[in-house]
């Protein structure tokens, strides 16, 4: 694989698990990753400028200012690949680590973050959300949780 195919995949996974690409009957409301332009359900990201996205629903709004939707989605999009990047392929995390967090700097991937650190017991026993994450990844790319995707890199 190479670099830019394990952010995408990954990025892929994650929009999907967070109903991004989910078809939506009329009348029905969308999905908020959908709504928000925000694939990745992230909660905290900011212009290149440096002043941050809104917040809406507890997530942030890709959309806000945008002149078009497709501008939404491109963020949208690129903030969720540039976590992917940076964790997998620069900083080199395992699957657990990805979504669980490791170091300090790193909370992880998954939200609610501070009560995960607190419960994640970090094993196949674990309920916790992140580590919902985490299984699911293990059976998307067919690799166990402390594998390091960039490890595959060639
Ligand atoms: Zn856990």
């Amino acid at each position: 694989m190479t670099q830019s195919d394990i952010v995408f995949r990954m990025a892929k996974f994650i929009a999907n698990r967070n109903d991004y690409f989910k078809d939506v009957r009329r009348g029905f409301p969308a999905p908020v990753s959908q709504m928000l332009c925000n694939p990745g359900l992230l909660t905290a990201w900011s212009r290149i400028e440096g002043d941050p996205y809104p917040i809406s629903h507890g997530y942030v709004d890709f959309v806000d200012g945008a002149e078009r939707i497709e501008l939404g989605h491109t963020r949208g999009w690129s903030a969720l690949q540039y976590i992917c990047r940076l964790n997998l392929i620069k900083r080199g995390l395992s699957l657990r680590d990805f979504f669980c967090g490791k170091y300090n700097g790193y909370t992880g991937y998954v939200r609610q973050v501070q009560s995960n650190r607190v419960f994640c017991k970090r094993n196949d026993r674990c309920q916790c959300e992140a580590c919902d994450w985490v299984k699911a990844a293990q059976r998307h790319f067919g690799v166990g949780p402390d594998t390091v995707l960039s490890g595959f890199l060639r």
